[in-house]
């Protein structure tokens, strides 16, 4: 049975899904209530010591163990829910979820999983080669499991499509940018979205016209410009290498540069490409380094000048954003940090206010950004008129609304 009945609503799970090419991240939500019933990971799939994690009823388990393929995984995950007794029964999972990164010019909002746009997904294959065919291989794995499970496909585009052309085209040939899709689409939609939702409901309290900028600093990081819950601009481009810089991604850079490293090292442009992904950002500045914030921290307190310079830098590609957003809004209400580094890093933040304060008229509480390192809550002063906040972000609850709503026909 699909649903239940609790004081006169009708409850449903979901599951929602991140599939990554040698991962999947799963949480089984009971909604509407949102709560989190079973959460874990597979991850090093395609190995003999591959990794799997649940936590669910009375069981917290981490096994390592052959998962050769993503169908393997699925089929651990599915069995652990129903022998830790989540689950009586796999049937009692209504709606999965599958986090899909790309969603091109087709997804606008969240989809489901038809023929159709299980089509258009692959098409988009080459904007991100990296995760568009695991999510497919999550997806399948999925239907094939629990083949009257309904299925939906959340983007992490789809947030960013109220883009006006101005903020969306880049200034390059017109064949390009029409024949090609050749664009901005950003990325980390779904949990700019949540930030800019909880924003507006808890400290705005659904006030209209309400200007914020959210800064999602992770491994991989984004900044989103949003006018009245809706985005206006983002700093990701056409793949998630663009924008500001990352732990191993450069993000925005004179596109010359991989003309003059390629006459200057002989590598091609497919070999550059790998380099500003992988071997850039923190850790290609701190010459190797680290690409993790916290070894970056703990160096620069021995004086390393490497990790000063990296973290600098950093900080300074940030807070540029945030004036151009400033710019962009007409003015700003709240700034929000979110994700592993703006969550978890006072070092980072007071970096990045410090380059912001004295042009936004910032008035940070410096104590606060301590306290609330790892929690929520304003880091200005109440006499500041820009508010700052540190929100904790949660794309998957995002995922499992979708499904909800999904369910209830209304997605
Ligand atoms: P995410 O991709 O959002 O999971 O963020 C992961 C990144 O957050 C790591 O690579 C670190 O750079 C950073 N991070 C996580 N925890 C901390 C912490 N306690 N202090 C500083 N940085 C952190």
């Amino acid at each position: 049975m699909p649903s239940s009945e609790k004081k006169g609503v009708k409850m449903i799970k979901v599951i929602a899904v991140n599939a990554g090419s040698s991962s999947i991240k799963y949480k089984l939500y009971e909604m509407p209530e949102e709560k989190v019933i079973a959460s874990g990971m597979v991850e090093r799939i395609g190995h003999e010591d591959a990794i799997f994690k649940f936590k669910g009823g009375k069981e917290d388990k981490k096994d390592i163990l052959p998962i050769l393929d993503h169908a393997k995984g699925v089929e651990l995950i599915l069995k652990a829910l129903e022998s830790s007794g989540v689950v009586a029964s796999l049937k009692e999972i209504a709606v999965v979820g599958h986090r899909v990164v790309q969603g091109g010019k087709y997804f606008a909002k969240s989809a489901y999983f038809t023929e159709e746009n299980e089509e258009k997904i692959r098409e988009l294959i080459p904007l991100d080669p990296l995760h568009a065919p695991a999510h497919l291989l999550g997806f399948h794995a999925f239907k094939e499991a629990l083949p009257e499970a309904k299925a939906i496909a959340v983007f992490d585009t789809a947030f960013h499509r109220t883009m006006e052309e101005e903020d969306s085209i880049f200034p390059i040939p017109e064949e390009w940018t029409e024949k090609y899709d050749c664009r901005r689409y950003g990325a980390h939609g779904t949990s700019h979205q949540y930030l800019a939702e909880k924003a507006i409901h808890d400290y705005f309290h659904d006030k209209k016209d309400t200007r914020i900028i959210t800064c999602h600093i992770g491994s991989g990081a984004s900044l989103a410009a949003i006018r009245d819950g809706k985005c206006v601009a983002t700093s990701m481009g056409l793949t998630p290498l663009g924008g500001v810089m990352m732990g191993t991604r450069s993000g925005d850079i004179d596109p010359s540069v991989l003309d003059y490293i390629s006459t200057c090292t002989g590598k091609d442009v497919h070999e550059i490409y790998e380099i500003l992904n992988r071997e850039s950002g923190l850790l290609g500045v701190s010459g190797g380094l680290s690409n993790d914030t916290r070894d970056i921290e703990e160096a620069m307190k021995n004086g390393n000048p490497k990790a000063l310079r990296a973290a600098n830098l950093f900080a300074r590609r940030i807070a540029d954003y945030i004036g151009q957003y400033f710019v962009r809004l007409g003015g700003v209400d709240m700034i929000i940090f979110s994700a592993g580094i703006g969550e978890n890093s006072e070092t980072f933040r007071e970096l990045i206010l410090k380059r912001c304060q004295e042009a936004l008229h910032l008035e940070i509480d410096w104590e606060k950004n301590i306290s609330y390192n790892r929690k929520e809550g304003l880091i200005s002063k109440p006499s500041s008129q820009i508010q700052v906040a540190i929100i904790p972000t949660d794309e998957e609850v995002m995922i499992a609304r979708d499904c909800y709503k999904a369910w209830e026909g209304t997605l």
